[in-house]
């Protein structure tokens, strides 16, 4: 069977692709199943630049087609930040409970409409003759008042979906991937490989 590499260390992130990713015909390797450990700089200024930045740089080195993601919160009133520097903002060691908390705090005179949010994920596949194809999947919501919910991870306990009445991180994981900016990313991606 074909292989492909998805650039993660991120276990979650695997299950999911996975998944996803079932049935697409190709063996799914972690970096770490490829035997690769190399650190690349994202310097790009949009998601898809990051995406496409990594998927590049490692499929030259494996020389098989390799997928790899790029993902953020997007707040409006905060004129879109901490977007693609959604890690790093605030110092990447610094715990969400307080990241999540700022946040809140940032929108306490924000009306209630002006509360929306994104999160968004590019994936960019690359292939060995040096084809690259990126996808967005985003998802839609708002700013919750306060911290809710134990799954997920990052930015999840904030980010109320009105549809669901709960944040993202108050889904199951499977509700979460089927509506998550990630998840139609991945479904979107399965049609170019
Ligand atoms: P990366 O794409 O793994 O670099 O993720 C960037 C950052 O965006 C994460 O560290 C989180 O802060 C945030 N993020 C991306 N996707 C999600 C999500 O599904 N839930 C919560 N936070 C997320």
């Amino acid at each position: 069977m074909k292989r492909l590499i998805f650039a993660t260390g991120n276990e979650n992130k695997m299950k999911e692709i996975r998944m996803i990713l079932a049935d697409c015909g190709y063996e799914i390797l972690s970096m770490k199943e490829a035997g690769i450990d190399v650190d690349i700089v994202e310097d790009g200024k949009t998601f898809e630049e990051n995406a496409a930045i990594k998927a590049t740089a490692i499929a030259k080195i494996a020389g098989c087609v390799v997928l790899a993601d790029d993902s953020g919160l997007e707040v409006d009133a905060m004129d879109k930040a901490p977007g693609i520097y959604s890690a790093r903002w605030q110092g990447e060691d610094t715990p969400y409970t307080i990241k999540n908390q700022m946040i809140i705090d940032n929108l306490k005179d924000v009306p209630e409409e002006k509360r929306t949010a994104r999160f968004v994920c590019a994936i960019a596949a690359a292939f060995p003759d040096g084809r690259v194809e990126t996808r967005r999947g985003t998802i839609e919501g708002v700013i919750a008042h306060e911290i809710a919910g134990e799954n997920g991870f990052g930015y999840d306990p904030i980010f109320y979906v009105p549809e669901y009445g709960k944040t993202t991180a108050e889904l199951s994981p499977e509700e979460k991937n089927e509506i998550s900016h990630r998840g139609k990313a991945l479904r979107m991606i399965r049609e170019v490989l």
